[in-house]
């Protein structure tokens, strides 16, 4: 079975291998040896002043994010169930919260972070995903990053990465926080979180906020080469593995223009065989459909075709399919997701399979 779903992706065999090693203390120079290479390569992968490894999974970071950063009133950008969370995070710990709302497939303008901004003088920190996976669109974080350090530059801008990093080269500019997770494009099992912090974050953090997600207390120790708490072991020693392997397969910058004309590539060929793709500004962590029969072809790409892709949530959960794009995707993989969702539309009575979205994609990914 292909598994095609945004987060958890497959984990490559080198990876597996590397991490069925015996068990290693955290507490060992052995450890702190590894410690400090995943650094080294994360401070490539993430371009910030600081790197932290949390055990936890990427919700995790994003409640560290906020409790440590918002000391006042958080902006959350809510145009999903991940944005959703911001908020969630914020009430949970009796923070102040403003949130600027969309449905699903639409993202958040400049116009209206600004108008935020000018009615709430208290906002001193803005959440928001570079690519919100609940229906795969791509915010222009950007352009709003730009916007709140304008208005004032000691505003904290978080960013949940998570199906970002790994995806695109990240412009942190202006950015504070970055959180990325291990599930996602960095192609490990999950329970991994990761976040990259500017120069003008560690200030703001001070002695920090919290106990087990107190950030003053990760920096101090991981500046060290350890943890404040036990170590993700296993996933460290994965995490050094997939950022060589990727490095091996020609580094960052292939993997960014690949997963690139992979994405534009499979939206393409879902056109052209008459399907709709979902959020109005696409990321290119995935391609997400909308589609009346989403569920009934969901069943027919695992049942006939060996293709696991994902479906919706809450309010959309029968009416999406997510196909991933993220991590090391051989093109005769994804062509052959593409293909099945041909063949699908085909056993479903709704067009004559002539294999255009399998040309479409090749077409497209090679530039022919
Ligand atoms: C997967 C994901 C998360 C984190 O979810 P966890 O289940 O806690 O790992 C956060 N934000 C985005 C955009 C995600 O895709």
């Amino acid at each position: 079975m292909l598994l095609f779903t945004p987060g958890p992706t497959p984990v490559p065999e080198s990876v597996r291998v590397a991490m069925a090693g015996e068990t290693l203390h955290h507490r060992t120079p052995e450890f702190e040896a590894i410690f400090e290479r995943t650094r080294t390569l994360l401070f490539e992968l993430l371009g910030m002043d600081e790197v932290l490894m949390l055990a936890s999974s990427g919700t995790g970071a994003m409640e560290g994010a906020v409790i440590n950063l918002t000391h006042s009133k958080l902006l959350s950008i809510n145009s999903g169930k991940f944005g959703e969370r911001f908020g969630k995070i914020a009430v949970a710990h009796g923070i102040a919260n403003v949130e600027i709302k969309h449905e699903w497939d639409t993202p958040a303008t400049v116009e209206e972070v600004q108008a935020a901004l000018n009615a709430n003088p208290d906002i001193d920190a803005i959440a928001i995903q570079i690519c919100e996976s609940a229906g795969g669109l791509r915010h222009n974080v950007e352009a709003i990053a730009a916007t709140v350090k304008a208005h004032n530059p000691a505003i904290m801008v978080i960013a949940d990465g998570i199906t970002a990093v790994g995806v695109e080269k990240i412009d942190i500019t202006n950015i504070d926080c970055l959180i990325s997770g291990s599930q996602k494009a960095l192609m490990l099992p999950p329970g991994l979180a990761i976040m990259g912090l500017s120069n003008t974050a560690i200030e703001k953090i001070g002695s920090g906020k919290g106990y087990y997600f107190n950030l003053a207390t990760e920096i101090k120790n991981q500046r060290k080469n350890t943890t404040a708490w036990t170590a993700a072991t296993t996933l460290i020693i994965g995490l050094e593995s997939i950022l060589n392997r990727i490095k091996a397969q020609g580094g960052l910058e292939k993997l960014y223009d690949e997963t690139a004309r992979r994405a534009m590539a499979t939206r393409e060929a879902m056109v052209a065989i008459g399907l709709h793709i979902y959020p109005t500004s696409p990321a290119d962590s995935m391609t997400t459909v909308d589609d009346m029969q989403a569920k009934e072809i969901r069943s027919l790409l695992k049942k006939k075709f060996d293709v696991n892709v994902a479906g919706g949530q809450d309010h959309i959960k029968d009416s999406i399919f997510r196909i991933n794009h993220m991590g090391l995707i051989a093109p005769y993989e994804a062509s052959w997701a593409v293909n099945s969702v041909e063949l699908a539309l085909d056993a479903m009575g709704r067009r004559t399979f002539d294999g255009t979205a399998n040309r479409v994609f090749n077409t497209v990914y090679f530039g022919l």
